[in-house]
């Protein structure tokens, strides 16, 4: 990602929607052009009725290309979670389109949404949303297990994301068995592991020190 100066994308009276550094103004409404993977377009999110309206994102247009890395930066409250969970379709947006790929995810349904959650996205929750009944391993392997992947291919694959994400030694640990960092890194992997096209991570360093919060962006890029 280019370095630039933070870029408040749309001031508004609330003071809200966060910030989103180095992106670009769109410069063609609509669908994506070659190298973008992710495009939105005025997307706002309302909570509320009318009188008692929060505007969590409000007209919020940015896009990102293949291979970028953008980090959305904002006070808590400003509205990262709501734009992030609009993008991952686990809210709908109130307005506006989002657009991945050739779809705009505002407006599939059924098998093509489901479609897009289990193959196109992957998603790395703050509070790293690990099965505790299940291994680092199974944990891991169940994406790809979903999608009826050989065991013998789940088996190379996590092999590999386990050594790039230095989660080797946990594997076979249940989440109580880790430490903070090494289960931000299984779950990393989970994201990892189904090669998304696009991956979203809400405050994925928010639990960990600097050292293990460096690491753990390091091994995603
Ligand atoms: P951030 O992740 O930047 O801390 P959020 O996206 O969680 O911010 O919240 C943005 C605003 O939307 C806040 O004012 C919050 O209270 C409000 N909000 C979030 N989720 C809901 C909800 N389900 N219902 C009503 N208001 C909500
Ligand atoms: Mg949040």
């Amino acid at each position: 990602m280019a370095a630039g100066k933070p870029y408040i994308l749309n001031t508004v009276k609330s003071g809200r929607n966060p910030r989103i550094p180095a992106c670009r103004m769109l410069a063609n409404e609509g669908r994506l052009s070659m190298n973008e993977i992710l495009k939105l377009d005025n997307v706002e999110k309302y909570y509320g009725n009318k009188a008692n309206l929060t505007k969590a994102v409000d007209k919020i247009s940015f896009s990102v290309e293949k291979g970028e890395f953008v980090g959305i930066m904002g006070a808590s409250g400003s509205g990262k979670t709501t734009l992030l969970n609009c993008i991952s379709t686990i809210d709908r947006v109130t307005a506006g389109h989002i657009y991945v790929g050739d779809k705009d995810i505002t407006t599939i349904r059924g098998n093509e949404l489901n479609k897009f959650r289990r193959e196109e996205l992957g998603f790395i929750f703050q509070d790293f949303n690990l099965l505790d009944t299940l291994t680092g391993y199974e944990n891991i392997a169940l994406a790809l297990s979903i999608q009826n992947v050989k065991p013998k291919e789940i088996d190379s694959r996590i092999k590999e994301v386990a050594k790039r994400l230095g989660i080797e030694e946990v594997l076979n640990k249940y989440s109580y068995q880790m430490s903070g960092g090494q289960k931000q890194r299984v779950a990393a992997a989970r994201a990892l592991i189904t090669n998304p096209k696009l991956i979203l991570a809400d405050e994925p360093t928010g639990a960990l020190d600097s050292k293990s919060s460096r690491y753990l962006l390091e091994s995603m890029k």
